[in-house]
């Protein structure tokens, strides 16, 4: 039995790694971790029995300890929860599907007890990759990428050496609002930019998709996974999702991987790493397809993208500064608190005006990510939305 433990049990990726749980049998969850869902989470407990569990919410946490008491499991809360949570003794492998930066210091804890992490939770990447990368050697401990872009790269470079990699051509679908204006950009509702076109995912990524600032975010976690320069991966909109990614090499060959947008082909492929199973599930009909097309990304109206190619190249703490901004303005536009072309203005005047710092420690990230949402809330004077809840939770909003 392969064990694995689970941050963010009741969000999309984490719902689709239990159904991969539930094809092949030879699993056993250890651990599991959500922020409130309690009802769901207590469901999953009774069919999986892991031997502990966090909710992030104190309060939501003591009321499913009275609803499991019947059950020989540890309820936990908060970070101490999540940390206890990631390094459950028996788990060889933690899934992070986590929303957001809350993942770095679970990430690191399980690490450094040894567990392999089955990485979705790229924003943990984005700000930390020259702490984790560096750890994972250390440990001899593995990074496996979930993200679908990012698994199809580890799976056209098996059995390749690094040194014959020229580029890494990243795909995306360029979103639902593909060949848009900035004028037209301007008018977005949240309702539209929920919508994507191929994928259904959390509302968070969702949103980050429809700025590509999600592309972004894949950029920078694509030079610290496969340890090349922000300038060897380039951006390639194939809006069809057909190609999930593309690794051209020294001699011209490119290899691509290419499938049905289906989250369980990558969560499966890390979890049983290099072992192919079997997936049911739809398969490619290329003549079905007829054509798969390609254009360049356009940066002057999806600005996202080119600051993270700027916040990427100078490093530091800047890629913390970009991401931060961007989770704490989707968390606001999710709430209605703001305007859709607001969350990349956030965090254009944020890069601006920090001061980097090189080679942050834990401390320094997470101390970069405060002065970001606090630089934002002195410029912007938003008004909380009535009732309204927090979507997306950060350092900043949950201390
Ligand atoms: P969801 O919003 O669907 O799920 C997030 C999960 O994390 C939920 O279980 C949520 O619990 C839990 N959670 C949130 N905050 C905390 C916290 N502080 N402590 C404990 N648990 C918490 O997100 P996704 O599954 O879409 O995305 C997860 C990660 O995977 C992101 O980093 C995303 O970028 C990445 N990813 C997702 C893809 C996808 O297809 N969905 C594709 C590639 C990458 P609750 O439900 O109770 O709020
Ligand atoms: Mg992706």
């Amino acid at each position: 039995m392969k064990k694995i433990g689970i941050l963010g049990s009741t969000g999309s990726i984490g719902t689709q790694t239990l159904q991969v749980v539930d094809q092949q049998k030879d699993i056993q969850v250890t651990a599991l971790a959500a922020g409130s869902n309690i009802r769901l989470l207590e469901e999953q407990i009774r069919r999986y029995h892991p031997s502990v569990v966090c909710v992030w919410d104190e309060a939501k946490a003591r009321d499913l300890k009275t609803r499991v008491a019947d059950l020989s499991v540890r309820v936990t809360w908060g970070m101490e929860g999540l940390i206890e949570t990631a390094t459950e003794p028996r788990s060889e492998i933690l899934v992070t599907a986590v929303v957001g930066m809350i993942g770095i210091r679970p990430t690191i804890a399980a690490m450094e007890a040894g567990k392999d992490i089955a990485l979705a939770n790229k924003e943990t990447l984005v700000t930390a990759g020259h702490l984790i990368m560096p750890l994972a050697r250390k440990q001899g401990v593995r990074i496996l990428p979930v993200d679908s872009e990012h698994s199809a790269i580890f799976q056209c470079l098996n059995g390749e050496p690094r040194r014959g990699v020229s580029r890494i051509l990243l795909t995306a679908s360029g979103g639902p609002f593909r060949g848009w204006t900035r004028k037209q950009l301007a008018g977005v509702r949240l309702e539209d930019a929920l919508k994507h076109p191929n994928w259904s995912m959390g509302r968070k990524i969702t949103i980050d998709s429809s700025t590509m600032v999600n592309k972004g975010l894949e950029v920078m976690e694509a030079r610290w996974l496969f340890q090349v320069s922000m300038d060897q991966v380039q951006v390639v909109v194939q809006p069809q999702s057909v190609i999930h990614s593309m690794v051209e090499f020294a001699d011209g060959a490119v290899m691509a991987q290419l499938g049905t947008p289906d989250m369980k082909l990558p969560i499966q492929y890390a979890l049983y790493y290099p072992e192919r199973r079997v997936l049911s599930g739809e398969r490619l009909d290329f003549a079905k397809l007829g054509s798969i097309t390609f254009e360049n990304p356009d940066m002057e109206v999806f600005r996202g993208l080119k600051l993270a190619y700027d916040a990427g190249r100078r490093g530091g703490s800047l890629p913390t500064v970009y991401n931060a901004a961007n989770e704490y303005g989707v968390g606001r536009f999710l709430n209605r608190e703001i305007s859709y072309l607001t969350i990349v203005e956030m965090i254009e005047a944020a890069m601006e005006q920090h001061q980097v710092t090189e080679n942050p420690s834990v401390e320094q990230i997470l101390e970069a990510e405060r002065e970001t949402c606090e630089f934002i809330e002195s410029r912007w004077q938003i008004a909380e939305h009535s009732g309204g809840s927090t979507s997306v939770r950060t350092h900043c909003t949950d201390s």
